[in-house]
């Protein structure tokens, strides 16, 4: 089944020109390992760009040439085939970007509780930015505790799903949060849901354990 919540435009050109964080370009990666439609449209942007840096010159662009990138908006993309069915041991068999990050597979992580039906653990990246990444675990059935958010989340669930107030989210999928969201996710009964997360400042508890859980995200 294809992701059907993807990455705007935005953090794909990002993504491309290099000038996204470690953290968010390894979130962005593994989406793209696991979704064909992004990939189509990271292929489309990649043309583009080569495009405009073949036209960028001291000289005015001429009339022809700004025709010609545009036009190439509007190019067919060949579609790429669909990514393999992940093995039933997914996901320690982790999507190729990730795994580097995850060498001893998630049990050796090092993963604190978040109350009942979710864990975490920090994964190490190698440069210093704002953006931390982490792997988020929620229990078949379990929930993570009702949370907002002083900066950008981004999480790509890797296996099972979950469900809040912005929908269904299943494998390949990706939610981005900011500080205007304030959920609660609840992951599927029938097996327990991972996924990739990376936030740029400490997410913040809302609810009744809040003044427990709080400290444990700062970072
Ligand atoms: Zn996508």
């Amino acid at each position: 089944m294809k992701p059907t919540h993807h990455l705007s435009d935005e953090w794909l050109i990002d993504y491309a020109a290099g000038a996204a964080p470690e953290p968010v370009s390894v979130l962005v990666a593994t989406h793209l390992a696991l979704c064909p439609d992004c990939r189509a449209s990271y292929r489309r942007l990649e043309a583009i760009g080569g495009a405009l840096l073949e036209v960028a010159s001291p000289v005015a662009v001429g009339a022809a040439a700004r025709e010609s990138v545009l036009a190439r908006l509007d190019d067919p993309v060949p579609i790429p085939a669909a990514m393999p069915t992940p093995p039933a041991n997914f996901p320690s068999q982790l999507p190729r970007p990730l795994r580097d990050y995850v060498p001893n597979g998630l049990a050796a992580l090092s993963w604190q509780r978040l109350g009942r039906g979710a864990a975490i653990a920090w994964l190490r990246c190698a440069s210093t930015t704002p953006y931390k990444m982490l792997m988020l675990r929620i229990a078949a059935g379990g929930s993570v505790p009702r949370h907002t958010h002083r900066g950008n989340e981004l999480v790509l669930v890797l296996q099972g799903a979950y469900v809040d107030h912005l929908g269904r989210f299943g494998p390949g999928d990706v939610a981005i949060a900011d500080d205007s969201i304030d959920h609660r996710p609840i992951a599927d009964k029938g097996e327990d849901c991972f996924c990739l997360a990376v936030v740029d400042a400490p997410i913040r508890f809302t609810g009744v354990f809040s003044r427990l859980l709080n400290p444990l995200l700062r970072r």
